[in-house]
């Protein structure tokens, strides 16, 4: 695989070479250059024919340089539903609020966009292991397409984060190991690991695999077509590392540049209160992120104290026009909640974020009610059923043939 690399900010050609695929003259990430253009008529015709053929993300391959002659390995990740959520937008007073459903995704959450990647490169590669650091979808996402796969897959996870993550990962048969810090050291071991063990590093980083990151593209691909041909106005990502967020930039700019759209949309990163490195930077007129100091929030997927791709995550809110905003803990769980019952959609903390910001940016006048606005759901909150229920909130019993306790169980929901 000869691909040609560059920077996602400043564009110049990266020559690689080094563990973590950094621009040495601005700092931001690397990814493949593509040769996108109007006269690239096949690639048009591709995107609005919705792709190949081929299952799962693999339907746009053509849009994964280096992916050329690679055999996948796929679950049908992707096609996932674009929610038009008529009844919590009318809760928020927007007519235009739609919901892109990656809960659909075989392991819960839209990691798997980049793990079939992933996992069908290093296989390729006849990787005897793949290894990876996460917060915790990742993870599991990689996990299971190394089972898929039959490949040994490691996966190190803060030993603080959300349990079920860890769980699911070892459902999969995934080695499972805790690690004393946060997701930043948990890559870490994984670096080192990969001279000492002969791991392959399946981080979802664009730092270490900027080829495979380049499957999160097909959200907005997806997305453009389910709008009828259009992007939206604005689109609403979670910010943990900054992958995400960067590739909704990206594929929106590779639809611009091959004439099917005008506008870029405003790109909206969001963090939780308890570490929000992006949007101090942003507030603060910062072109790099700080390290975040004790970070805490029940959003575990997004509490990345260390932004890997910050440097292009604050280039790409910037140059759309976006916005950073951070939501608390108590906001979120009130979006879950609302999404939960008026959608029936089931959004982790991280993803459920992205409504709680919605609400505030409407409230605000930063986006209009009019407006068409997708939010990325981005995992499941199977995962985190508790948080739907108020403590102390006493479900009624009753013995069968005990009237008075089922009338009672009856008043318990008619107050
Ligand atoms: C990984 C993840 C994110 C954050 O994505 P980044 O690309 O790291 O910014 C958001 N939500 C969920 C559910 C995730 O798993
Ligand atoms: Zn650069």
């Amino acid at each position: 695989m000869s691909v040609e690399l560059v920077c996602s900010v400043c564009g110049k050609p990266y020559n690689g070479g080094t563990d973590r695929n950094v621009c040495p003259s601005c700092g931001a990430s690397i990814e493949p250059r593509e040769d996108i253009s109007p006269e690239r008529k096949d690639l048009k015709e591709l995107l609005l024919r919705g792709g190949n053929g081929e299952k799962g993300v693999w339907k746009y391959r053509a849009f994964f340089p280096g992916f050329e002659d690679i055999e996948p390995v796929t679950m049908e990740e992707g096609n996932t539903p674009l929610i038009h959520a008529k009844a919590l937008g009318a809760a928020y007073g927007m007519g235009g609020l739609y919901l892109k459903n990656e809960t659909a995704n075989p392991s819960a959450t839209y990691k798997d966009r980049f793990a079939a990647l992933a996992i069908s490169q290093y296989k390729h590669e006849n990787a005897s292991a793949v290894a990876l650091g996460s917060a915790g979808n990742a993870g599991s996402a990689v996990a299971a397409y190394a089972a898929k796969a039959g490949i040994p897959c490691y996966v190190i996870l803060p030993a603080g984060g959300v349990f079920a993550r860890a769980q699911q990962a070892m459902a999969y048969g995934a080695r499972f190991i805790r690690a004393d810090g946060e997701v930043n050291d948990c890559i870490e071991l994984i670096e080192k690991g990969v001279s000492r063990f002969g791991w392959k590093n399946a981080c979802t980083t664009m730092l270490h695999n900027p080829l495979a990151s380049e499957g999160y593209k097909t959200m907005v691909y997806e997305m453009f077509l389910q709008l009828g041909e259009r992007l939206p106005d604005v689109i609403v990502c979670p910010i943990g590392g900054g992958i995400l967020i960067s590739k909704m930039y990206r594929a929106c700019r590779e639809l611009i540049a091959l004439g099917l759209a005008e506008k870029m949309p405003r790109l909206v990163g969001v963090q939780a209160a308890g570490c929000p490195p992006v949007v101090w930077a942003i507030e603060n007129g910062k072109r790099e992120t700080p390290v975040w100091q004790n970070p805490a929030t029940i959003a575990g997927s997004i509490n990345d104290p260390v932004t890997f791709e910050g440097v292009t995550a604050l280039h790409v809110i910037r140059a759309s026009n976006g916005e950073a905003v951070a939501v608390t803990d108590d906001e979120i769980k009130e979006a879950m909640k609302l999404c939960a019952r008026k959608e029936a959609v089931l959004a982790e903390p991280a993803s459920a974020a992205t409504l709680a910001a919605v609400l505030k940016l409407k409230d605000a006048g930063k986006i209009r009610a009019e407006e068409t606005v997708v939010t990325i759901i981005t995992g499941s909150a199977l995962r985190d059923l508790p948080l739907f229920s108020d403590p102390g909130n006493e479900v009624p019993f009753v013995h069968p043939g005990n009237d008075a306790e089922m009338l009672a169980a009856m008043a318990h929901y008619q107050q």
